[in-house]
């Protein structure tokens, strides 16, 4: 192995879990508690587009409980309260989760994340959205909310194939979102990017050139999903016709270690995995609980003697360099927002 463990490499682990960074940060266990805003998404409401991503079930983002219908400061009680009973946690991170959290007016956004903010165990908010819906404004609100208190920005970029992106009606491209982690880089808050491996014609080749164009961004952590169809969507019909074909478990553990591998250590792991409640899960279905499917990917970087980083390589890929240089190029060139 070319790499050391970096010293954020948890030694059981064999990566920088997001856990573990936030400890390191804040010196006490953190949870996460999801909210559902009431936002929409641009890319239903036809302001992007209409229909959605083609996986795209809401329902699947959100553990039950969060109904928009229910104040904010509820939800953040009852999820509190299940977090302090199940991790024996104090401090919490408010997130927004559902839909597009910076689609709405400044003011609206400035009153939903004070909200959160103003409860004493809230030491920050982690906001989902993404990369073509994010303002100017909305970035300048999260800069001086992060002056004060912890801020995640979560970018979906889910596949940097544009034509995979077209397919799946994701109404947004890559030079989108390397366009807007620019724009937000350097605002004294995290950025964290959401991928998604599993595409239809996308192989597992394809899918580690993302571990390079993350490498090449400064990315902070990273959530990676295997891609589900559920319920009611247009990925479940295309299931049902024999159209989608979803990884093996085999498979899916095989590359997710191999990106690992490739990850640098700076980049902590938010996730590994997706899940959907079983009523609406429809393919894959590979039967393993959260905390099996975690332990099959780490056991994985076990078995190989490997961790997060171990392969990163000495130079980054020229390609991805001069891509991410285009973009940057094209933005200060006056390209406006991406
Ligand atoms: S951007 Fe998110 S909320 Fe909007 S359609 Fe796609 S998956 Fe659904």
């Amino acid at each position: 192995m070319p790499n050391a463990p970096d010293a954020r490499i948890h030694p059981q682990l064999h990566i920088n879990s997001y856990g573990n960074y936030l400890r390191r940060r804040f010196g006490i266990r953190v949870s996460k508690v999801n909210v559902d805003a009431g936002f929409t998404c641009p890319n239903r409401d036809g302001s992007k587009g209409t229909g959605g991503c083609i996986y795209c079930n809401n329902v699947s983002f959100s553990p039950k409980g969060t109904q928009a219908v229910v104040p904010l400061e509820e939800q953040m009680e009852a999820g509190m309260a299940y977090h302090r009973r199940r991790l024996v946690s104090n401090k919490f991170i408010i997130y927004f989760q559902k839909y597009t959290n910076t689609y709405g007016s400044i003011e609206l956004l400035s009153d939903l994340y004070q909200r959160a903010l103003h409860h004493p165990d809230v030491i920050g908010i982690s906001v989902g959205t993404r990369p073509d819906s994010l303002s100017d404004e909305a970035i300048d609100l999260l800069t001086e909310i992060a002056q004060t208190k912890y801020v995640c920005l979560e970018l979906g970029l889910q596949s940097m194939d544009d034509a995979i992106l077209g397919r799946i009606n994701r109404g947004h491209t890559l030079d989108d979102f390397i366009g807007t982690v620019n724009r937000a880089a350097g605002r004294n808050f995290d950025i964290c990017a959401h991928l998604i491996h599993g595409f239809t014609g996308e192989s597992s080749a394809d899918f580690l050139k993302a571990a390079e164009l993350m490498a090449g961004l400064p990315i902070d952590s990273i959530k990676l999903h295997q891609l589900h169809a559920v319920e009611g969507t247009v990925l479940a019909e295309q299931f049902r016709c024999g159209e989608f074909i979803p990884l093996t478990l085999e498979a899916y553990i095989a590359t997710i270690a191999d990106f690992l591998e490739l990850l640098p250590p700076r980049i902590a792991i938010q996730r590994l995995y997706g899940s959907a409640p079983l009523e609406i899960c429809i393919a894959p279905r590979w039967g393993l609980k959260n905390n099996q499917m975690w332990y099959a990917i780490v056991n994985e970087l076990t078995r190989r003697g490997s961790w997060q980083g171990c392969r990163l390589p000495d130079e980054p890929s020229t390609l991805i360099v001069e891509h991410v240089r285009r973009v940057e190029n094209a933005f200060l060139g006056g390209a406006g927002m991406l």
